[in-house]
């Protein structure tokens, strides 16, 4: 790392002390993009503060009328990272813990990961601390109409497009829209990506997340004279993105061994690779109660309260839940059980000493969710692209475009690692890929 990028560094914890998600995201990023940061005119463009620093940043409160009549007041964020090759893009998160540090990693991840997938679209990230948890359908449609009159003047399809994220799915995305079209009195549908069928969704929206990420593992497996073929796969998290990576891992020969939530794990040996277990899964996330032994108990599993699946030996590691949940502990005990590949799917879902230390291990094959996780916002992208043509592209159509960008992914990260002489270290070459895209761009565009 050069002095500038270290006095960058300095000036970010000096400025945001309190924001220790955003600081941590910065700084590995900046660690990882090494070589390709020392260029002396990117000191006099001050380039790198400019590409870590959000363009504009929202925070508003949101007031709404609960069931029985009560107020109450939740934050809401909006952070418009980057617009360097596209309008900003990124989803909204309902949970109790986002906060400004939470919104700008996001923001932050999301400009890197919209900008490998070689579409023209920026970063952006945004939500509440509301927690949609045992809220009826009508709170949560009061609060959705509430949050989108505090967003509507400052989105729009060429300004800024959300979409889903934790806590926001296909109910969340129909009422923001809604109340976005009866704000402006425009159907514009690529104002938000995540629709319903029914009026300019897409197919496979669901599965997007995970399916990428097994597309994108299935590359790397193919480049490494490997294939999935009966391979053990653990995966945590038991959502949609969980449920894409067994769907398609099924598919493709390999079983899901582990699912995870707050409470625990479960162990299925059989693999969770039957539509039975797949519907039950959709139906115990949308029964809301967030725990995942009721499927141990209904499938004849093991369940392991307070435990997560990173100790089960398995040949692949998908971690889907938040982040933050694989850390140096977790890390050591995948490696010594020889895990071969480690393939993040949901956002920075490893703390940086847990990715430092994986790192230095040759014999695991890596990848961080700016590149292997960037499923759902192909298929945003795609969704956008099918709105502005007017048309509907069937399942097969969004499925062959989806695996042909995460292939593409993959190459461009391997390329940019074997660029810098970095032999397959493909979290430098997706870091490096990404800050080569967005530094050309600004450059181009002038200060
Ligand atoms: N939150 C999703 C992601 O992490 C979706 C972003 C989008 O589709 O705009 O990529």
């Amino acid at each position: 790392m050069n002095d500038y990028v270290a006095r960058v560094i300095c000036n970010l914890q000096r400025q945001y002390p309190y924001e220790p998600e955003y600081l941590q995201a910065v700084q590995l990023w900046l660690e990882l993009i090494g070589p390709a940061a020392d260029d002396p005119q990117y000191e006099k463009l001050d380039l790198i503060t400019r590409m870590v620093e959000p363009e504009r940043l929202f925070a508003f409160p949101v007031s709404w009328v609960d069931d029985q009549g009560q107020v109450h007041t939740n934050h809401g964020y909006r952070v418009q990272f980057s617009s360097a090759i596209g309008p900003y893009k990124g989803g909204l998160r309902f949970h109790p813990g986002v906060n400004p540090s939470v919104v700008k990693f996001l923001g932050f991840e999301q400009t890197y990961k919209n900008a490998l997938t070689g579409l023209p679209i920026g970063g952006a990230a945004g939500g509440a601390d509301f927690d949609p948890h045992g809220k009826s359908s009508r709170e949560i449609m009061r609060f959705c109409h509430n949050f989108m009159r505090a967003l509507y003047r400052y989105i729009g399809a060429d300004t800024d497009v959300p979409a889903g994220d934790i806590g926001v799915g296909a109910r969340e995305i129909g009422y923001l829209y809604g109340e976005y079209k009866r704000l402006t009195g425009r159907a514009e549908s690529s104002a938000l990506t995540g629709k319903g069928l029914t009026y300019g969704g897409s197919q496979v929206r669901l599965e997007a997340a995970g399916f990428g990420t097994v597309y994108f593992l299935a590359r790397m497996l193919e480049c490494s004279g490997d294939s999935l073929e009966g391979k053990t796969i653990a995966a945590s998290g038991f959502g949609n993105m969980t449920c894409g990576v067994c769907r398609k891992a099924a598919e493709l020969g390999a079983k899901v061994v582990t699912l995870s939530g707050p409470d625990g794990y479960v162990y299925d040996p059989d693999g969770v690779c039957t539509e039975e277990k797949f519907q039950f899964l959709t139906g115990l996330r949308a029964g809301g109660q967030d725990k995942v032994e009721p499927y141990a108990q209904k499938f004849g599993a093991q369940f392991f309260p307070g435990r997560k699946p990173w100790e089960v030996p398995v040949d692949i590691a998908v971690p889907c839940a938040t982040q933050n949940e694989v850390d140096v502990a977790d890390a050591a005990k995948l490696l010594t059980n020889g895990t071969k590949y480690y393939i993040e799917a949901s956002n920075m879902p490893s703390t940086p000493e847990a990715i430092r230390l994986m790192r230095m291990h040759p014999g695991l094959k890596m990848s961080l969710s700016r590149a292997s996780g960037s499923g759902g916002v192909v298929l945003s992208a795609l969704e956008m692209a099918q709105n502005s043509i007017r048309d509907n592209w069937t399942q097969e159509e969004m499925e062959r475009r989806l695996q042909a960008t995460m292939v593409k992914i993959y190459d461009q990260s391997a390329q940019a690692a074997a660029q810098y002489g970095l032999g397959d270290d493909l979290v430098a070459g997706s870091a490096i890929a990404s800050f080569q895209k967005i530094a050309q761009a600004k450059l181009a565009q002038g200060v």
